[in-house]
């Protein structure tokens, strides 16, 4: 066979063009783990910025906060506009209402979850009545009027918070239907020191929002106690609510480091800027973020790009509206053929262990080819289903996407509760999650091959995940 004339000078600029040096992913490695600076920025970040909540000045801070550092790495960064929610927290108290099964007043640990209205400035008084599902939500029909609806479970550990979440994202609206005067919700927490953990609840399908608040772990045992003596009431005061107007203007902030082969193609490796407002959002997603500015900042100082470009995408507004996500799926979707795949870390600073993958046919064993100089590290796994809640809209456009897998033991410990906070965060750990995150980045942007596209193959067809 011979060569055409572009083959022929296509191999002869490879023979010439310089070529990363084959250890790469090692000294990738080697550096994050020995000066890098996932700790230092996360500690920066959670004490200078703190709280991150989406539309609120701390969030502000924090698109500016993020494209400085990317600035200071010598990286080409930029913001891309996002219309965003501007929900604020108020004053939040409840207590138990003297009657009934209720001996004496005491008071309630709640917090409002977000996107709730306020209840009147004199607050809600009303009989409270537990259900444990959506099922048994919907069932209360008429005896839901009027009512306080407590939704209470057993969430234990952390792989129970993806089916344990709908009752704090679809139980209220499910509730105001029938007539509820509000809903309490028992805080999605694998520990607790009576502190509520706060999350988004959502309204489509319910004709009018009602107030609706977390309860800490603590308050939702001892309202599942009383009510076995007999009727309590409750009443919840909440002052939060949309501000006026009911959006702000926001922004993604993106940086990457451009492939020197196929600049067209991209890796996406993301996390989300924004936080709940309780805690200052290290777990959640403090970590991810400087996670993924520490891969950049050690790919862009290797001697020879990537084949491919990568890029950083930190979102604003994962917590409650997916608005950045959306956005950058829209405003990029001409160039989403060539995205060759999209990685995001939101799963807490704990070690890592390896990669969540939605992909083609093969695509798993691929990333656990690309995985191969993790394993030391202990982050060689791979898992199915991967992704983040960012990268959704990547994925619905069929780009592979993958999720850094983590140690998630005590994550649900603090997640959206005031005690998100940096000294949650084991330095060793979150050094390692950068290093996989780095490692994982390059092996996608310079393997010689894709990730394939389309649909993970059907469950029967999968030999058995062990
Ligand atoms: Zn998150």
């Amino acid at each position: 066979v011979i060569p055409s004339p572009s083959l022929a000078l296509s191999l002869l600029l490879a023979a010439t063009a310089p070529v990363p040096p084959a250890d790469t992913p090692a000294r990738l490695l080697g550096a994050t783990l020995a000066d890098g600076q996932a700790v230092a920025r996360l500690a920066d970040l959670t004490d200078t910025v703190g709280p991150r909540l989406t539309g609120s000045p701390g969030a502000a801070a924090a698109v500016a906060w993020a494209l400085r550092g990317f600035k200071a790495d010598g990286l080409e960064a930029w913001t891309e506009p996002v219309t965003v929610p501007a929900w604020r927290r108020g004053e939040e108290r409840a207590a138990l209402v003297p009657g009934g099964a209720v001996a004496r007043a005491q008071p309630l640990a709640v917090t409002a979850l977000g996107n709730s209205p306020a209840t009147p400035a004199s607050g809600v008084t009303a009989e409270v009545i537990e259900v444990r599902s959506l099922e048994e939500a919907a069932a209360l029909g008429e005896r839901a009027r009027g009512r306080l609806v407590f939704f209470n479970h057993s969430m234990g550990a952390g792989q129970g918070y993806g089916d344990t979440a709908q009752l704090r994202t679809r139980g209220p609206a499910a509730v105001a239907r029938l007539g509820a005067a509000g809903a309490l919700v028992r805080s999605l927490a694998t520990a607790t020191l009576r502190d509520p953990h706060t999350g988004m609840t959502s309204w489509t399908g319910a004709a009018a929002p009602i107030p609706a608040a977390a309860v800490s772990v603590e308050d939702a045992e001892l309202l599942h106690r009383l009510l076995a003596r007999g009727p309590v009431r409750v009443g919840l005061t909440l002052g939060c609510g949309f501000a006026t107007p009911p959006t702000a203007e926001s922004a993604n902030v993106l940086a990457e480091v451009r492939g020197r082969e196929r600049p067209g193609e991209v890796v996406v490796i993301s996390a989300h800027l924004d936080s709940w407002d309780l805690g200052t959002g290290a777990v959640d997603d403090g970590a991810g973020v400087v996670m993924v500015m520490e891969a950049l900042r050690q790919i862009a100082r290797q001697p020879v790009a990537p084949r491919r470009t990568v890029r950083a995408v930190l979102f604003m507004n994962e917590e409650n509206g997916l608005e950045g996500g959306q956005d950058y799926a829209r405003r990029h979707a001409a160039e989403l053929p060539g995205h060759v795949a999209a990685v995001e870390a939101d799963a807490g600073a704990g070690r890592p262990l390896g990669f969540s993958v939605t992909a083609g046919e093969g695509g798993e064993a691929l990333v656990a080819r690309l995985a191969r100089p993790l394993t030391g590290l202990g982050a060689g796994g791979v898992t199915g289903h991967g992704g983040g809640a960012d990268i959704g809209p990547l994925q619905d456009a069929g780009v592979p996407v993958l999720g850094l897998w983590q140690d998630t033991t005590r994550y649900f410990d603090w997640h959206h509760s005031a005690a998100d906070t940096f000294d949650k965060v084991v330095p060793a750990e979150l050094s390692a999650a950068a290093a996989a995150m780095g490692v994982m980045a390059w092996q996608l942007a310079e393997a010689p091959e894709r990730l394939p596209r389309g649909p993970p193959p059907a469950p029967a067809a999968s030999p058995a995940r062990r």
